[in-house]
Formats: C-alpha cells, sequence, structure tokens
C-alpha cells in the first residue's frame, strides 16, 4: 500500500484477505473468541497464535487491533498498543520502563497528569525523578545519572507552548543508554513522527486530535520493537487491564479517517487567531508556533510539519476577562480538553498549578512566570470560521476592558 498518510489515514491495517469485506471497519463486541482445545492456556495472558489471534477482549479485540495497526503505520513505528485513555498509556509505559532505582528525567511543564503521576505514584515506586527544561538540551544533558533509564518529553508543551527538540533528546538518550519516550498529543501523527526523529516510544491522548470529534477517551503507546510493545501490552494491557473498549476504538478510527485534513484547517485558523490576538491591544504576549515570535520557531519550521490549533496567551486583567466570559463568548466554550470541532478556551492560574501540579523550583517559576505570568489561556482552535472567532474574542476583550 501507498505509505501517503491521507491514504493510511483511511486504509492503513485494512485486510484484504477474508472473503466478506464490510467496506468500513465494524465494531467487534464479543468478548471471548472460540478456540481449538489446547491452543489456549490458564495464564491472563495465554493467547496468541497466529490462527487464533484473540481469546479475551482485555488481551485485544479486532476493532483495537485495526486502530494500534493504523496508528502504528502512521507514526512510522512497527507496533502499538492501545488503552482506555491518554494517561493509561503514560502511566503504563513509565511502569513498564521503570523500576526501584531507575532515574526518569522529566519535563518541568507538562499535561497536568503526567506531572502528577511522576512526583506521586512514580516515586512512590521508588522511581528517582528529575525535572527538567526540555526546551534546553544543556539542561536534559545535565539532569542525566547513570541510572537514567528514561527521558520523558512532551512537544507542543502543555499549556505553555514550548517545544522539546526530539532529534537532539534522542540523541542524548542513546548516549546515555535512555529511552527517550514523547507524548505527542499536541502535534498528532499529522504533524510529527517522534520515532522518525529517534524517540524510542511515542504515546498519544487519542482523547484529542486523532478521535477529534470530544466524544471518545482512549490512549495509545507506539514503539519500534514489536518485543517491548508486545511485553507491555501483556503486563499493563493484561494485568493492569486498562485497555481500550472495542466501540471507543471504532469511534477513534472513525475520527482518524479526516485527521490529515483536519490539522491543517485547525492550523490556518488557528494561525488566522494568534495573528488577531498578537495585535489586540488587550493581549499581553502570545505563544503559538506558528508565529515568527514563538522562540521557538526555527525548531517549530524543522520539527512539524504544520503549528496544530493549541494557542497560548496572556491578557492584560484575566480577572476581568474571567468575569465577562460566559456574558460575551457566543461560540468559544470555556472548558478543559482539546483537538475538536468547538474551540475550547480555559484559564491556567499560574499559582495554582504550581500548587497542585509542577512543584517547579525557584528558576523553574521563574521560567514559567517569564511568559505565563499570573496566569495564561490556552485555546484550542476549532473547525469553526476564524473571522467569527475572532469577533467573539474581541467582543470579550472589549467588555473586559481592553476596547
Ligand atoms: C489530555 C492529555 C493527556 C491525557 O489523556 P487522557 O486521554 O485524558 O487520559 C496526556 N497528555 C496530553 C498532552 C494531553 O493533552
Amino acid at each position: 500500500m501507498s505509505d501517503a498518510f491521507a491514504t493510511l489515514a483511511v486504509h492503513g491495517g485494512e485486510s484484504n484477505d477474508s472473503r466478506v469485506r464490510p467496506v468500513n471497519p465494524s465494531i467487534v463486541t464479543s468478548v471471548n473468541y472460540a478456540a481449538r482445545f489446547g491452543d489456549i492456556g490458564y495464564s491472563a495472558s495465554a493467547t496468541v497464535d497466529e490462527g487464533a489471534p484473540f481469546a479475551y477482549a482485555r488481551e485485544g479485540h479486532p476493532t483495537g487491533r485495526l486502530l494500534e495497526q493504523r496508528m502504528a503505520l502512521l507514526e512510522q513505528g512497527v507496533d502499538a498498543v492501545a488503552f482506555a485513555s491518554g494517561m493509561a498509556a503514560i502511566s503504563g509505559i513509565l511502569l513498564h520502563l521503570l523500576g526501584p532505582g531507575d532515574h526518569l528525567v522529566v519535563s518541568d511543564v507538562s499535561y497536568a497528569g503526567t506531572a502528577e503521576l511522576t512526583r506521586g505514584l512514580l516515586r512512590r515506586q521508588g522511581v528517582e525523578v528529575s525535572i527538567a527544561d526540555m526546551s534546553n538540551l544543556g539542561a536534559v544533558r545535565a539532569a542525566v545519572r547513570p541510572t537514567t533509564k528514561v527521558i520523558y518529553a512532551e512537544t507542543p508543551c502543555n499549556p505553555i507552548m514550548t517545544l522539546a527538540d526530539i532529534a537532539g533528546l534522542a540523541e542524548i538518550a542513546r548516549a546515555a543508554g535512555a529511552r527517550l519516550v514523547v507524548d505527542s498529543t499536541f502535534a498528532s501523527p499529522a504533524v510529527t513522527r517522534p520515532l522518525a526523529l529517534g524517540a524510542d516510544f511515542v504515546v498519544h491522548s487519542l482523547t484529542k486530535y486523532c478521535a477529534g470529534h470530544g466524544d471518545v477517551v482512549g490512549g495509545i503507546v507506539i514503539g519500534r520493537d514489536a518485543a517491548t510493545i508486545d511485553a507491555l501490552r501483556r503486563e499493563i494491557g493484561t494485568h493492569l487491564g486498562g485497555m481500550l473498549s472495542p466501540f471507543n476504538a471504532w469511534l477513534i478510527l472513525r475520527g482518524l479517517e479526516t485527521l490529515s485534513v483536519r490539522m491543517p484547517a485547525y492550523a490556518a485558523s488557528a494561525l488566522r487567531v494568534a495573528e488577531f490576538l498578537e495585535r489586540h491591544p488587550f493581549v499581553t504576549a502570545v505563544r503559538y508556533p506558528g508565529l515568527p515570535s514563538h522562540p521557538q520557531y526555527a525548531l517549530a519550521r524543522r520539527q512539524m510539519a504544520s503549528p496544530s490549533g493549541m494557542i497560548a496567551f496572556t491578557v492584560q486583567d484575566a480577572a476581568a476577562l474571567g468575569r465577562v466570559l460566559e456574558r460575551t463568548l457566543r461560540l468559544i466554550t470555556y472548558a478543559v480538553s482539546l483537538g475538536e470541532s468547538r474551540t475550547l478556551l480555559l484559564y491556567c492560574d499560574t499559582a495554582d498549578l504550581q500548587r497542585t501540579t509542577f512543584q517547579l523550583d525557584e528558576a523553574g517559576q521563574a521560567r514559567y512566570r517569564a511568559f505565563a505570568g499570573d496566569g495564561l489561556w490556552r485555546m484550542s482552535v476549532g473547525l469553526e470560521d476564524p473571522s467569527d472567532l475572532c469577533a467573539d474574542l474581541s467582543a470579550a476583550f472589549d467588555a473586559a476592558g481592553g476596547a
């Protein structure tokens, strides 16, 4: 088959050897699969021989398998394992790769669930955790120890839209004998292929851009080495049990089919909105990888096929804006999450994040505050007409006192 992204997003992983071929993927909801006597043992991961690839749906099912194979193709990986959520995928790969005494280098700023996991559960499991500014290769190199097993990066990075240089991090990981895991949720495989840049594993919250419709939660780990993915499936999927359901896998497959047209559309709109924000006097700073003002614009051009739909910005008076949102916004919704048809806006209060989630040292806080100040607004630009989005924002800024 062609290896063009748009084609793989629609056809990747399809089989053509069966006699009955529904044109579109079906949901196979069966919990169990008929087997021959002797083919199945008692072990919880008792499957899988060539003739009978499925036995019990927690270990795998045809709808999830199609999603895994398609995502592996889209990310130029070898194999993948899908989970019930992005956090199940992230905790799964980290618990699989790390044990007591192992050292993890993780980004100083990241998705809240990841930050809290690495500072909480992983530390309680005896993993040593260092935080580093992932946008600074020197800082990452300095954080590496002889016991470093994993470098974990997110790019673009939630909520502040800094980037991590994946190829640079991969070199550091290789030299240290560590694995590089990249959370590429904000990019999606239509924008960045971390494995091709040297990462060992990519994780996604499929909930966001990949599924794309805000109606399903899912996650995935994609790797370059089939044996590790297989071990991950048995250890984390089978034993911890957080596998993706067939129905959710089917919804995500359906969303993936349009990823190659959605991502450029989000990016084109987001650029218009980001330019509007940059010109507006109520807005004090904008960070968007598609703007030349982004401090890592050159890296964005190198590493991202398009700048995605996520924007961070700060305003003159966040409290005033917060007070007028409900009566001024017509289209934009104040809500968590991202990567769906509807445009979403969220305020990230710096003191609150620091208290609950990041726990940065003084230098880390100073770095974060240099852009975010007391708080930043994170916007996930959807598929509405960008002029309507700018009008919505304009009305809110005017009412908040920025006219
Ligand atoms: C949402 C998100 C996650 C967690 O994914 P869930 O599907 O909500 O569990 C992880 N990383 C990033 C960057 C995210 O945006």
